[in-house]
Order: C-alpha cells, then sequence, then structure tokens
C-alpha cells in the first residue's frame, strides 16, 4: 500500500520517537502514567493519614491518662488541704490517716505522670514535675510540722497560759481584795466616808467585772465567737476593756488619793497599793495578750498553715494548672494539626480534580485533534470527492498514528479506486465497449454542440443515421463473434471515412450516426455517404469468412431540416429507413415527405389495430393445383383487410406496418384458427385430402411462440395435423437456424407439411433444403414471370426443380399467369401451380365452391 502521509505533526513526535506508531499504544501509555502517578499519590495520601490518625490517638490517649493523673494531684492537695482543716478544728487520727492516704495516691499520680509518653518528650513538662516533687517534700515537711504544733497546746495557742497562769490569778487576788475591802467598808456606812469610798469601791468592782466580762468577749471573738464580724467585734471588745482599764486606772487613783488624805483607814491602805498592784498586773498580762494577737501568733497552727502549707499547696495546684495548661495547648496543636491534615487532605481532593479536569480536557484536545479532526477532514475530503470529484488533488496530512494513517491510505485508495471507476464508467457512459466509439449519448452531446457551432459559425451540421444491410442474418448465420468482428471492421472503416472534427458514434446493433460539422452545401455531405458506400464494397475479411455487406444511409441537415438535436435524429432516422425501404445499400436526404409518409404509417397502425378490434380482416383462399392430376392439392390462405374506406387491401398496403406494429402474433393466431375453420370446411365438403397452407411469419419461428400457437389450435380446432401446410421464407431459415430447425422438426413429427416460401429470392442455400425437413419448395413469382422468354429464368426454374427433386421436395411455382408458363413448367416436372392461371385467392364460399366443382385443370392448352 502507498504511503500517501508522511509528514510529522509535532505534537505527537514525541510519542513516536517512543515508538507508539497506534493510537491505542498511545492512549494505553497515557493512562497507565495517569494510573501509576494517581495511585502512588493515593498509597502515599492513606499511609499519611494512618500514621497521622495513629499518632493522634497515642496522643490523645497519653494526654488523657495525663489528664487524670493531674486531676489526681489536684485532687489529693485539696483533700491534704480539707484534712488540715479539718484536723486543725479537731485533731484526730483518721484525719491523719486521710492526709497518708492522700500523700500516697499524690505520690502515684507523680509517677504515672512521669512515665507518660506526652511529658517524657518535653523537657520543661519533666522540670514541673520534679519540682512538683520537691513541693511534695516540703509539703510534708510544713504538713508535719503543722500537726507536730497543733498537738501541742502551747504552741498552737500561746496566750493561753498568760490567760491562764497569770491573769486568772490577778483578777482573783484584784476580786479577793476589793471583796475584803468592801466588806470592810460597808460595816461603817453611817459615816459618809466610808460610804463614799464604798461606792467608789463598788464602782470600781462594776468596772473591773465589765472590763474582766470585756476582755473575755474579746477573746471569745478572736476564736470566732458570737460576731458575723469578728474583727469589728474584737475591736470594740478591746476599746471598751480599754476603756474600762482607763476608768479603773481613775477610780483605783481617787481611791489612792483618798488613802493618801487618810480617808480611809491604814490597815486598808495596803489592800488599796494590793489592788492597784494586781490592776498593773493584769494590764501587763492584757497588753502581753494584745502583743501575741497583734504579733499574729494567736493561732500558730493557722500561721504554719497559712505561712509554710498553703503557699505550698498553691505552688502545687499552680504547676498543676501550667500541667492543665500544657496539655490544652497540646490539643490545641494537635487539633490544629488534624486539621492541618484535613486541609491538606481537601487541597489534594482539589489539586486531583483540577488535574483530571485538566487531563480531560487535554485528553479530548488530543482526542479532538486526533482522532475527531482526521476524520472530518476525511469525511469532507469524501464528501467533496462525492460533489465535485477530480477536482480536489490535494493531499491530507493529518497524524502519523497508524489508525489515521490506515484511515488516510484507505481514503486515497479509494478516491482512486472511485476516479479510475469513475472514469471507466464515465468512458462506459459515452462509448460503446465493443468498438470504443462514442455511443448515442456522446453523438448526441457532439450534436448539440456542433449545432451550437454551427448557428454561430452560419454553417450546416449533417447527421447520417447507418444501418447495415442484412447484418442480423450475418450475426445469425456466423455467429455473434463473427458479427462483433464485422462491426468493428465496418467502425474503422467508417472512422478512415471521415475528417478528424467529424463524430462517428455507434447507435446500438448494426446502426452507426456520423455527425459532419461545418457543412456548407448539401453536395459535401452527399459525397461522404457516397465514399462510405463505396468503402463497403470492397468484403470485410472475418476469420475466414468474406463478408459482404452494404448500408442504407439517411442523412438530416440542421438547422435546415430542423433545429434541435431530437427532431434532427428522428429526421436521420426517417431518412434511413426510407434508404432502406428504398432498396438498401443507398443515402437518402430528409425529406418533408418522409415525415409524411411516417405519419401514414403511424395512422395505419392506430388503423390496423382498430381493424383487429372490429374483425375487419378476412382471409382469401388460392387453390394449388397439380401438374400432374390437375386437381387442386391445397389452398393458400391470403390475407385481406375489409377496409371501411379504402375496400379491400392486398397485404403489401398493410404488411410492413403490420410487422413493426406487434400485432403479428394475434393475427396470426386468428389466422390459424380461420384457415383451420376453413379447412374442416373443405374437409366436411369431402375434400380432406386438400391441404391448408398458412404463411407463417418468419420472425416467429425461432421462439416457441409459432409452435405452440399452432399446437393449440390444432388441439382446439381438432383439425387433422396432416392437412396443414406451413409456409416461411429463406429468412427464417436465416435468422436462428438451430432454433428454426427444431420447431420444423416438431412441426414434421406432428404430420404438418412444410413449405419453404418464395425460394430463390433470398440468401438460397443448398444446405438449407438439405438440412431441414422441407416437403415443398415455392418459387418466387420473380423467376416464374419471365419464363419461357428469359433463357436465364428458364435455366434456373429447371435447376431448383432438379435440385428439389433431388432432395425429394414438391415444387411449387407462384404466379403462374400464362400456358406457356405453365407448360414449361410441365414439361420441367414442376409439381404444382399456384396463379391467376388457373385461380386467384377467392373468399371462404367461392373457394369452396370451386373445390366442389373437382373440375381438374387443363393441363395443355395450345391456343394459349
Ligand atoms: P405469397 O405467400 O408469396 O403469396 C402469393 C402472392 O401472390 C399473393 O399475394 C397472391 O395473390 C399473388 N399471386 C398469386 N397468383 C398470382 C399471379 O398469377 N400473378 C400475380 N401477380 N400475383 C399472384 P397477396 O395475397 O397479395 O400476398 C402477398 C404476400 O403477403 C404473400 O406472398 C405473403 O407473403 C403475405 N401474406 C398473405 N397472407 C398472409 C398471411 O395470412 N400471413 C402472412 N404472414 N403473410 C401473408
Ligand atoms: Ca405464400
Ligand atoms: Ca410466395
Amino acid at each position: 500500500m502507498k504511503n500517501y502521509n508522511s509528514k510529522q505533526t509535532g505534537a505527537v513526535s514525541i510519542l513516536t520517537l517512543l515508538g507508539l506508531k497506534s493510537l491505542s499504544q498511545r492512549y494505553l501509555v497515557a493512562m497507565l502514567v495517569v494510573s501509576v502517578l494517581l495511585c502512588t499519590f493515593a498509597y502515599f495520601a492513606w499511609q499519611f493519614v494512618r500514621s497521622t490518625n495513629q499518632a493522634q490517638l497515642n496522643q490523645i490517649q497519653n494526654r488523657a491518662e495525663a489528664t487524670d493523673a493531674i486531676n489526681d494531684v489536684s485532687e489529693q492537695v485539696h483533700v491534704i488541704e480539707v484534712s488540715l482543716l479539718r484536723y486543725i478544728t479537731l485533731p484526730s487520727q483518721q484525719h491523719k490517716a486521710h492526709i497518708q492516704r492522700a500523700y500516697r495516691l499524690y505520690d502515684a499520680a507523680i509517677i504515672k505522670l512521669l512515665a507518660n509518653n506526652w511529658i517524657k518528650t518535653d523537657k520543661s513538662l519533666q522540670d514541673l514535675l520534679m519540682a512538683m516533687e520537691t513541693d511534695r517534700r516540703e509539703l510534708n515537711i510544713t504538713t508535719d510540722k503543722l500537726l507536730a504544733t497543733r498537738e501541742d497546746e502551747t504552741k498552737w495557742f500561746p496566750a493561753m497560759h498568760i490567760m491562764q497562769d497569770r491573769m486568772y490569778r490577778q483578777n482573783r487576788q484584784f476580786t479577793t481584795t476589793l471583796n475584803y475591802l468592801i466588806n470592810d467598808v460597808s460595816g461603817e456606812l453611817n459615816n459618809p466616808v466610808n460610804l463614799k469610798t464604798y461606792q467608789l469601791l463598788i464602782e470600781i468592782r462594776h468596772s473591773w467585772e465589765l472590763m474582766v466580762a470585756e476582755f473575755r468577749l474579746f477573746v471569745s471573738n478572736s476564736f470566732g465567737i458570737f460576731s458575723n464580724n469578728p474583727e469589728n467585734g474584737m475591736q470594740a471588745r478591746r476599746i471598751n476593756t480599754e476603756m474600762y482599764i482607763s476608768s479603773l486606772d481613775g477610780l483605783l487613783n481617787q481611791l489612792q488619793q483618798r488613802a493618801k488624805a487618810n480617808k480611809i483607814d491604814g490597815l486598808n491602805k495596803s489592800a488599796i497599793s494590793e489592788l492597784q498592784k494586781q490592776f498593773n498586773e493584769w494590764k501587763k498580762s492584757y497588753q502581753s495578750v494584745l502583743d501575741t494577737f497583734n504579733q499574729g501568733r494567736w493561732r500558730y497552727d493557722l500561721v504554719i498553715l497559712h505561712k509554710d502549707v498553703e503557699p505550698v499547696l498553691d505552688r502545687i495546684l499552680q504547676r498543676a494548672s501550667s500541667l492543665q495548661l500544657e496539655l490544652g495547648v497540646a490539643s490545641a496543636k494537635d487539633i490544629t494539626r488534624v486539621t492541618g491534615v484535613a486541609q491538606s487532605l481537601s487541597n489534594s481532593v482539589v489539586y486531583i480534580t483540577i488535574g483530571l479536569s485538566l487531563i480531560g480536557f487535554l485528553g479530548y484536545f488530543m482526542f479532538h485533534r486526533v482522532i475527531l479532526l482526521p476524520i472530518a477532514k476525511v469525511a469532507r475530503a469524501l464528501k467533496n470527492e462525492v460533489l465535485t470529484p477530480h477536482t480536489d488533488q490535494s493531499h491530507l496530512h493529518l497524524s502519523d498514528a497508524r489508525e489515521i494513517l490506515d484511515l488516510t491510505n484507505a481514503f486515497y485508495e479509494m478516491r482512486e479506486q472511485i476516479r479510475s471507476r469513475q472514469e471507466h464508467l464515465d468512458h462506459m457512459a459515452h462509448h460503446d465497449s465493443l468498438t470504443a466509439l462514442p455511443n448515442r449519448v456522446l453523438l448526441r452531446d457532439r450534436l448539440s454542440q456542433a449545432m451550437a457551432r454551427a448557428k454561430r459559425d452560419d454553417k450546416m451540421v449533417g447527421l447520417m443515421f447507418l444501418d447495415l444491410d442484412r447484418f442480423k442474418q450475418i450475426n445469425d448465420s456466423l455467429g455473434h463473434d463473427v458479427g462483433d468482428r464485422l462491426l468493428q471492421q465496418v467502425s474503422s472503416r467508417l472512422s478512415s471515412c471521415i475528417r478528424a472534427t467529424d463524430t462517428v458514434a455507434r447507435l446500438g446493433g448494426d446502426e452507426f450516426g456520423v455527425v459532419v460539422e461545418n457543412v456548407g452545401q448539401a453536395d459535401q455531405i452527399a459525397v461522404l455517404a457516397e465514399k462510405i458506400l463505396s468503402s463497403f464494397t470492397k468484403p470485410f475479411q472475418v476469420d475466414n469468412h468474406e463478408l459482404h455487406t452494404s448500408t442504407s444511409i439517411g442523412i438530416a441537415l440542421g438547422p435546415n431540416d430542423d433545429n434541435d438535436v431530437d427532431s434532427l435524429i428522428k429526421d436521420a432516422d426517417i431518412a434511413m429507413y426510407h434508404a432502406k425501404d428504398q432498396g438498401r445499400n443507398d443515402y437518402k436526404f430528409y425529406s418533408a415527405e418522409m415525415a409524411a409518409q411516417v405519419a401514414r404509417h403511424m395512422r395505419l397502425e392506430t388503423q390496423l389495430r382498430q381493424a383487429m378490434d372490429n374483425n375487419e380482416f378476412v382471409l382469401h383462399y388460392q387453390p394449388i393445383v397439380s401438374l400432374v392430376t390437375g386437381q387442386i392439392t391445397s389452398t393458400e390462405a391470403l390475407l385481406r383487410w375489409q377496409h371501411p374506406e379504402r375496400g379491400l387491401l392486398a397485404p403489401s398496403e398493410f404488411m410492413p406496418v403490420l410487422q413493426d406494429s406487434g400485432l403479428m402474433r394475434p393475427l396470426t393466431q386468428w389466422v390459424l384458427q380461420q384457415a383451420s375453420a376453413q379447412y374442416l370446411r373443405h374437409n366436411q365438403a369431402g375434400f380432406p385430402q386438400i391441404r391448408m397452407a398458412i404463411n407463417l411469419p418468419g420472425l416467429m419461428l425461432h421462439n416457441d411462440a409459432i409452435l405452440n400457437l399452432i399446437i393449440s389450435t390444432i388441439e382446439q380446432t381438432r383439425i387433422d395435423p396432416t392437412g396443414l401446410l406451413v409456409e416461411f421464407t429463406e429468412d427464417t431459415l436465416l435468422e436462428s437456424l438451430v432454433d428454426s430447425k427444431k420447431a420444423l422438426v416438431t412441426l414434421r413429427d406432428m404430420g404438418v407439411h412444410i413449405a419453404l416460401d418464395d425460394f430463390g429470392t433470398g440468401q438460397s442455400s443448398l444446405s438449407h433444403l438439405r438440412q431441414n425437413p422441407i416437403d415443398v419448395v415455392k418459387i418466387d413469382r420473380d423467376f416464374i414471370r419471365d419464363i419461357p422468354a428469359d433463357k436465364y429464368d428458364c435455366e434456373l426454374v429447371d435447376a431448383i426443380i432438379a435440385m428439389a427433386h433431388k432432395l425429394h421436395i414438391k415444387v411449387v411455382a407462384e404466379g403462374v399467369e400464362t400456358s406457356e408458363q405453365l407448360e414449361f413448367l410441365r414439361h420441367h416436372k414442376c409439381d404444382a401451380i399456384q396463379g391467376y392461371y388457373y385461380s386467384s385467392a377467392l373468399d371462404g364460399d367461392k373457394i369452396l365452391a370451386l373445390i366442389r366443382q373437382n373440375q381438374p385443370m387443363t393441363l395443355v392448352r395450345a391456343s394459349h
């Protein structure tokens, strides 16, 4: 196969370099690459998500554990704090145990945290935990200290012993002394001095009692009793206490003054000093208590709690919340990481979607470029080829892909095939295959062009129609091969007669046409016709046959005869038929009279059809008489047309038209039936030996048509076949020798007699007589007419009779009109005669009457 496409198209040349010649290979490779890329990406994405997932799960678990542990720490810290507080309130072994347990749990939580993977990864977290352990140790020490302090009363409430050991005693001694004095004074109250002292003492006692009461309230308040606001209460109590102290200071001072002024007896003076002393002592003690209070040593256990324990606890809680915070931060980081993964995954999905879309578009682009476009181009090229064949000489350069190359190559193959076939068809459509001459179509074309030119140049166009004379006989007798080669030779002879500018065409069969251009005068074309006719005088040599043929030429001149192609062709055709009719081997110019004749012919044909329908045909019968017995041996049925206007017409008036009309077959059937009926009449009249001769159109003998007609007629009419005698001409034998012989043999086998009509006029051949089952030959009237005057005819008739008799064939002479003719024929042993001498053709009744007379013909009439 020729490769029409060698040009490379850029984009796919890489693929070509890779050795991928076909589209399917390229597609597969591209798909493979894309699939591998996608699979790799998917694998790594899957791995990534899986590992991230696992890491996240581990982290979550670690942090959950850490959270638990941190919560534990905080909880234990609270447990310690609460237990300590409870212990401070009520030192019991149960609270102590709680504290111990909390320590253990705390330690366990810390150990857990130290083992936690999340914490292990971070140094600062580990440091934080170490600090928490240190805190734990410190807490241990401080709580131990607190517990020990709480257990020692003097340590946890230092003011107690001041009040118990000193103030209690001072109070008792003061009140005892005071009561003594009051008792002492109350005995001598009628002494106004004493009364005054007494009143003073009472007042002192009252103030003392109030002072001690206020102080007690102060102490109580310092334990948080009796007041919603102990701070304010204590302040008020202190102020009150100190108010009573200064009041007592004043009252004791008055008492001293009275003593100095001797208003009090001497004994009691020492008691008053004692009062003063005890009061001063009490004040000192009070100051000491106040000092412990003001110096924050009121409850030492609380001091330890606040100053030593709580900071440690707070620190621990702070560190725990730091850890908690770190946890939160780490979780937030994890969440960020997870969302990051999700984000990158969704990004990837977007990228992949974009990528796939791009691949899709690229794929479509490539598909369009590599497949659709070439297909569209090939389709367009095909369409162009169909619409405007042979115009597009361009070559398609589509792709180097094998499939597309195959497609384009197939297209070129097809285009070449189509073109060559088209050319072939064109030639076939315009030329004759046998002779290679232009055909009727091309002749018409050339003729119309020639007519256009003639019009322009004011010239004439000659159109000749030629028909070979008796070509059919040659064809039938010698075979189609010989006929064909004769036609070829004829065509080359014709071509040699004309100029290059003229056209010889074969119109079909043995018909030819010649277009002669540039004709000035009719003479010119007559000369050419003569030339053609004379070119046929030389015989044609085909194989070892020397063939003689002539031609009949009809000539029409455009635009003189007609101005359009169709009419001119018709004219030439008419002229040609006339040339044929007028004896062949001649040329005839078309004339208006010819056309009129054709019109007549057509009119006659129409009338014939009507005649058929109207039953205007009749048969007349002419007797044939034996020259031996003088008796009628047979009658010949002869067709007549009882024309409504023209009267009785003989066959010569209508037979040629009838043969062309297609009415021959039905008419023959009618003749057969009619003649058979007449034969039956003769038969019934007692003359079965008189045969009925019927003329058969030769054309019908070489197919089964006539045979079937005869057979069916015999069957219908039930006549004896031996009573029938069929006549046909020599031409019939020539037309189709084999078929005719077959039919004749069948007829003969049935008992039908056979006569060869018009003997001597056609291409007579002795072999015809010998080979065919012929009973009778009828010598044509032409040969009888001039005997015995014409010596040549006499010899010919004599020879025919002798020859026929040699072949055991009977001889009938036609057209015998005179006794001389009769005499000659009788003398030369002719078997029978037919002619006006005895009788012309008579209608059915008359012939029957003639037969009935049964009068023998006078054989010797010397007087004639
Ligand atoms: P044919 O078969 O040769 O018939 C003999 C012709 O010679 C007849 O002419 C007849 O009238 C004529 N004839 C007979 N004796 C004489 C004579 O002494 N002198 C002259 N001058 N003529 C004589 P007809 O009837 O006009 O027939 C002409 C031709 O028409 C026949 O020639 C035959 O070929 C054909 N024909 C007649 N009838 C039929 C028919 O029924 N079928 C067919 N196919 N052809 C028929
Ligand atoms: Ca005849
Ligand atoms: Ca005849």
